[in-house]
């Protein structure tokens, strides 16, 4: 039970800064979840699909990049929601054991470059893969590094990505990925080069098998 300083606290701040819906944005009453009841109603349902020529084995995606989640991904992002990835979190491995299953050795993610990390204060993929991985019980390991020269990709195309990502990711411990069958997290999945360019990369460094599992997918 709280005690009272701490009640009135929560109160206060609640007063000051209404809770809001991770997904739609709306507001919820200060004992509520963070999901308004429309919201924690509507689970998506994971989507997944081939992609010609990509490193990676399978990939699944909890939901499509879409309204209203795309801009509750924006805010996770870009304006420091970095708790939604508890929300998030068991939408992922719900998408992970629906349609990939149990059998991996290692969970790791795609990782930001230090300057972005060190920009946001966090990184989101590694947020999504621990919310995950709590429910798949399994701890996520860091394995790639990513350099800080690469445009980030809302500022180019598409061919122009596939181009300038080679190169972008190195593995820091092969030990660790080695004989591994790799469970690789990311937020949102758009051309899959990102996540193709990193599965090469560990599959370089000795691993078994990658297989990718994102927050979100844009093409359909
Ligand atoms: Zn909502």
């Amino acid at each position: 039970m709280q005690d009272a300083p701490l009640k009135i606290g929560n109160a206060l701040k609640d007063l000051i800064w209404p809770r809001r819906c991770v997904i739609c944005h709306k507001l919820v009453g200060p004992s509520a979840d963070r999901l308004c009841p429309a919201c924690a109603a509507a689970v998506p349902e994971p989507v997944s699909g081939a992609r010609r020529g990509a490193h990676y084995r399978r990939w699944v995606s909890a939901l499509w990049y879409e309204e209203p989640f795309r801009a509750s991904i924006l805010r996770f992002k870009f304006n420091g929601c970095r708790f939604y990835a508890d929300c998030y979190g068991p939408w992922l491995a719900k998408a992970v054991e629906a349609r990939l299953g149990r059998d991996f050795d290692l969970l790791t993610y795609v990782a930001v470059s230090s300057l972005r990390r060190w920009r946001r204060g966090y990184d989101q993929s590694a947020l999504l893969a621990k919310a995950a991985g709590e429910i798949l019980g399994m701890a996520p390991v860091s394995t790639l590094r990513k350099r800080n020269r690469t445009p980030q990709s809302k500022t180019i195309g598409h061919e122009d990505r596939q181009d300038n990502i080679r190169g972008a990711f190195q593995v820091r411990n092969p030990d660790a990925v080695r004989g591994k069958r790799v469970l690789l997290i990311d937020d949102v999945l758009t051309t899959g080069a990102t996540v193709s360019e990193a599965s090469r990369v560990l599959l370089e460094a000795g691993a078994k098998s990658v297989d990718v599992a994102t927050l979100a997918a844009t093409e359909k």
